[in-house]
């Protein structure tokens, strides 16, 4: 799997040299980014050792606050360290969340995220200069798979663009090309076993040996990464990232659960009840970039729900990892007769159940309480009894009792990018 070298340092090691690029990078910020000069100068901070000895009493940003500045200083916003002919791309946020933030990169940053790809994300995956790389992808203004071109392409490996192909042409272009890795949300990998099955193509007996997903946890969810690896015949990783933070964290081969870039992100948690902050822990993920310095976020809460851990990984690495991934958006816990519900758990339960090939859960409030109903579409030919199969095992793993219909074959959406099954609505529909 290739040298892992510095993803093996110790706590000391890693303080030591988060605090020395925080450092080289906030003589830039602090000279020319008019966003942060501003910030950070109202918290008494105006040079780089106080960016670091005063670390732990320095504001969050958060995304709104980003948004709220692009919006009144159109169309870029002030979070630029350097004169706009530095920059070289704009990218912008996928919009799940409020408007689109527009995001520019200089030539050094996005070198910076083509670099983590190449070294840290391909590398644990096994990748290599000898792989043929497809993405099923837009390559639309979203960053997407954008960065793992641009990474792909400096590890020496083929790229190969899934953009304006249809579902069938893209599994055409897979086999013809003897593509061996795949790019994708997990979502859409089921969406290509789907129609592999349907169209008869034969994808286990294809060349392709590994896939890459993001955009979603289903990667780091055992029941969903099974049913991509034998849908497709691979070997399926995570990885977590973010347009406006970078390319943040992958599996390695022990899968359990994604390694963060320590190397080039400070990672924290806060407790959102009590305000604490961490190393580690349960709560919302806190991020620092340390090499995108075009356009840097400092301690900001990416609104991601998570576990934190330290400690040695069966792989070797000491770099800290998010156990099960992201596990929801911490906006997206619902609480159910007083039982704490995520997205990621139902995805846990439904994914592991013979026979279903989609399904989506709306949460709505019925007489001031919030209540769950889970709608499943069962695979072609699978007749009843699903229904209540789903049902005892939702109540079985979350001890709570949901609502449980059936869809017809192909009605409800399939999706290529950030897939929405969990919505909340006003009320049950009938
Ligand atoms: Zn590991």
């Amino acid at each position: 799997m290739g040298a892992i070298g510095l993803q093996t340092w110790t706590d000391g090691e890693r303080r030591e040299t988060q605090r020395a690029r925080l450092r080289a990078m906030a003589a830039d910020v602090l000279a020319g980014n008019t966003f942060y000069k501003e910030k950070l100068g109202a918290a008494g901070v105006t040079r780089p050792e106080q960016l670091v000895a005063g670390w732990d009493a320095l504001p969050f940003t958060t995304k709104t606050e980003l948004s709220a500045d692009q919006a009144a200083h159109a169309p870029w916003g002030r979070n630029l360290t350097y004169p706009l002919e530095r920059y070289v791309r704009m990218h912008q946020t996928s919009g799940t969340t409020g408007r689109p933030l527009r995001i520019l990169d200089t030539a050094e940053s996005w070198a910076w995220w083509a670099g983590i790809w190449a070294d840290l994300i391909y590398g644990a995956a096994g990748v290599t200069a000898a792989d043929r790389v497809y993405f099923a992808f837009s390559f639309g203004p979203f960053i997407g798979f954008w960065s793992a071109f641009a990474g792909a392409e400096r590890l020496g490996a083929l790229c190969i663009s899934g953009a304006a192909q249809s579902t069938p042409e893209r599994l055409q272009s897979i086999v013809a090309s003897g593509a061996t890795v795949l790019l994708s949300t997990p979502t859409y990998a089921l969406r290509l076993a789907e129609v592999a099955r349907e169209e008869t193509v034969d994808l286990e007996r294809s060349a392709l040996r590994v896939s890459i997903h993001a955009g979603e946890p289903g990667a780091s969810i055992p029941a969903t990464r099974e049913r991509i690896e034998s849908g497709l015949g691979v070997v399926a990783f995570d990885h977590t990232g973010a347009t406006e933070i970078g390319p943040t964290g992958f599996s390695c081969e022990a899968r359990d659960g994604v390694h963060l870039v320590e190397r080039e992100f400070i990672a924290e948690v806060l407790d959102p009840a009590s305000g604490e902050v961490a190393e580690d822990g349960e709560g919302e993920l806190v991020l620092t970039n340390l090499g995108r310095w075009g356009w840097p976020v400092i301690r900001y809460r990416t609104g991601d729900r998570v576990r934190l851990e330290r400690g040695r990984c069966a792989c070797g690495r000491t770099w800290a990892k998010l156990a099960g991934g992201i596990v929801a958006r911490a906006d997206d816990m619902v609480i159910v007769r007083g039982v704490n519900v995520f997205p990621s758990a139902i995805e846990s339960i439904v994914r592991g159940l013979d026979g279903v090939a989609e399904y989506r859960v709306e949460a709505y409030e019925e007489r001031g309480m919030v209540e769950l109903r889970v709608i499943v579409e069962p695979l072609p030919g699978i007749a009843g009894g699903i229904r209540d199969g789903v049902a005892e095992a939702l109540h079985r793993s979350l001890g709570i009792r949901c609502a449980v219909d059936l869809a017809e074959p192909g009605a409800l959406p399939r999706f290529e990018l950030k897939a929405k099954r969990f919505v909340r609505v006003e009320a049950k529909r009938p």
